[in-house]
């Protein structure tokens, strides 16, 4: 049996970023305490509890001995000021594609424009942007609900880095009639998503079965399952290799995997490992999962 790994799978950039600063502020010695959970993968979080990162929910929690870590999200400038004031240190692992949104608001606020943003108001990447201009700022989930803003001044539109780009060219579009000058549209999708679901797509019509490793409640990790099942009728969501049932792989020539944007490299070569033992009878595996 082969098995065959999506061009595209696993950390995105921004958060293996993350993970690697935390890595390095761990050498430091000091506690390290991340504000809100560093990534949705909960072996990832178990190994780094082990390692001596726990997670805070409030700034208010840091201890003046620990160092404090801001996550690929981002947070409020207030927010950055009170862990500054509270911390020994602050390792800031807001992703890149993400301050670049934050500044562009700001920049956009300090002209006295409006800023409209396409994505999830609820979303802590969102709360941390529209604190960089929170009197200009609106967050609309679509193009239906710019109905619902006010008159719009030079409004510049950028959108959460992990929306749709048809969402976020309606909403842009919408801006217009609600705009006294031609709205400024960046387009601030991250292609990290989209890039894991074409790969997936790519191989997914080339394989007898297809194993997506990511948490049940990652909703990218969801919708890569949902690509694959598009052309792979046997796709399966686990979360480790003990969730391989070998009797789906009794007819297999060949496997595909892949993985969602949170899950470590050191849980997918553990199920890779796993298949290869499974589709390798000279192994003396027995074919039973362990
Ligand atoms: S999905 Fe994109 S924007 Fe978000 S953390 Fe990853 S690389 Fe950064």
């Amino acid at each position: 049996m082969e098995v065959l790994l999506a061009n595209e799978y696993g950390f995105c950039f921004g958060v293996e970023r993350a993970v690697e600063m935390v890595e390095d502020a761990l050498g430091v010695g000091a506690p390290v305490r991340t504000l809100g959970p560093l990534i949705h993968n909960t072996q990832e979080m178990q190994r780094l509890e082990c390692e001596g990162v726990a997670t805070i929910q409030d700034p208010e929690q840091v201890k003046p001995d620990e160092i404090a870590v801001i996550r690929a999200h981002g947070v409020t400038p207030l927010v950055q000021l009170e862990l500054e004031k509270r911390a020994a240190q602050v390792v800031d692992a807001t992703c890149p594609f993400v301050t670049r949104v934050q500044r562009l608001a700001e920049r956009a606020a300090t002209e006295g424009r409006h800023v409209v943003v396409a994505g999830n108001p609820d979303h802590p990447e969102m709360i941390g942007v529209v604190g960089y201009a929170p009197d200009n700022t609106f967050v609309v989930r679509d193009a239906e609900e710019v109905a619902n803003l006010p008159s719009l001044h030079a409004p510049l539109v950028v959108s959460q880095t992990t929306l749709k780009l048809q969402t976020f060219l309606e909403v842009a579009e919408a801006v217009r009639s609600k705009a006294d000058a031609e709205p400024q549209v960046v387009n601030t999708i991250c292609s990290a998503t989209r890039d894991r679901q074409d790969a997936a797509r790519a191989l997914a019509g080339m394989v007898d079965a297809f194993y997506v490793i990511g948490g049940k409640h990652s909703s990218n990790s969801i919708k890569l399952l949902a690509v694959c099942q598009e052309q792979c009728a046997k796709s399966f969501l686990i979360e480790t290799q003990d969730e391989i049932n070998p009797s789906d792989l009794s007819d297999a020539k060949r496997v595909g995997v892949t993985a969602g944007a949170s899950t470590p490299n050191w849980l997918i070569d553990q199920v890779i490992k796993r298949l290869r033992e499974l589709g390798n009878p000279g192994n003396g595996n027995n074919g039973h999962a362990n």
